[in-house]
């Protein structure tokens, strides 16, 4: 590991704050990432705070309103444009939260993702969304940061935000699916969404034929209990059936909660549990998988 890495690493262990507000900005916000090992901008498409799944383990806090109730296409561009010079001239730096980190990290966009307080995949123009993204990011000459999609994939069939994953293939795009379980009946317990468990998986087989996906996995106890043996086999059979079907999966991130989450019943995992798992996952399916805790 190089020494850039160990030192990423370990300022990523400190700075664990993923708040989507940031100062005046309404739709962009800085966050240091354990996915990207850097640093992130995320584009808050939900600012109504609307998702089509409700977790255990969600962190939005749906007790208060959103600031504003919509996205302002125009207004998230100049956000954008702005909070990239911000970084650029070293103004981040000085922040708060981020003035203890060299400055190789808070100074370099790792990446531009379409994340926040709800599934991006929910907006009605998500295609535009990410070209008004990769405009922004050519203007800039950010010809190295990604454009970065975080999604519960079960808007993926939709006709526009095909097109949108079309506009990211073309402007380093990078594709994250949250799965969490290997059955509809635990994907319901964790994901409590009327969405069905085999839309999700159609959705992941046919975007990953397309072009590689991560698997983004977090795993957490439920009533004290890590996954079940054979809901994790069953996980693991999901994942080697897109491959079977041609899908392309990068890796497998696995995760847990950084946080207490707001359902006592749902805890999370310490690093032996969550690297028992792993290990289980890399034999049953050969892929890469990388364990953040
Ligand atoms: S998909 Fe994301 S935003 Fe939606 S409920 Fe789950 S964790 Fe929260």
């Amino acid at each position: 590991m190089s020494d850039q890495l160990i030192q990423i690493r370990s300022h990523l262990a400190v700075v664990q704050d993923h708040s989507r507000q940031f100062a005046d900005f309404t739709f962009v916000y800085p966050v240091i990432s354990r996915r990207s090992r850097g640093l992130s901008l995320g584009i808050n498409l939900n600012p109504d705070k609307i998702c089509n799944f409700d977790c255990v383990y969600c962190e939005v806090d749906r007790t208060a309103p959103g600031k504003v109730s919509r996205l302002d296409l125009n207004q998230m561009q100049d956000e954008l444009a702005a909070m990239i010079h911000f970084v650029r001239d070293g103004g981040l730096a000085k922040e708060p939260k981020f003035n203890e980190l060299p400055s190789f990290i808070t100074r370099n966009v790792k990446d531009i993702a379409f994340s926040g307080d709800g599934e991006p995949t929910l907006i009605h123009n998500f295609a535009e969304c990410v070209r008004t993204v990769a405009e922004v990011k050519r203007r800039e000459c950010l010809d190295k940061t990604r454009i970065v999609l975080i999604t519960d994939a079960a808007g993926l069939d939709k006709a526009d935000v095909k097109r949108g994953l079309e506009i990211m293939d073309i402007n380093q795009g990078e594709f994250f699916a949250k799965v969490t379980a290997g059955t509809e009946n635990y994907f319901k317990q964790v994901n409590r969404t009327t969405v069905r468990f085999d839309r999700i998986l159609k959705n992941l087989t046919e975007t990953a034929r397309a072009r590689p996906i991560v698997i983004q996995s977090l795993f957490i106890k439920v009533h004290r209990e890590v996954m079940p043996a054979a809901e994790l086999n069953a996980y693991c059979d999901r994942l080697n059936q897109i491959a079977a079907a041609g899908g392309q999966i990068k890796e497998v991130h696995a995760y847990t909660a950084a946080r207490p989450t707001p359902e006592p019943f749902a805890t999370k995992l310490n690093i032996d549990e969550l690297n028992a798992l792993a290990a289980v996952i890399r034999q049953k399916t050969g892929l890469t998988v990388q364990v953040f805790d």
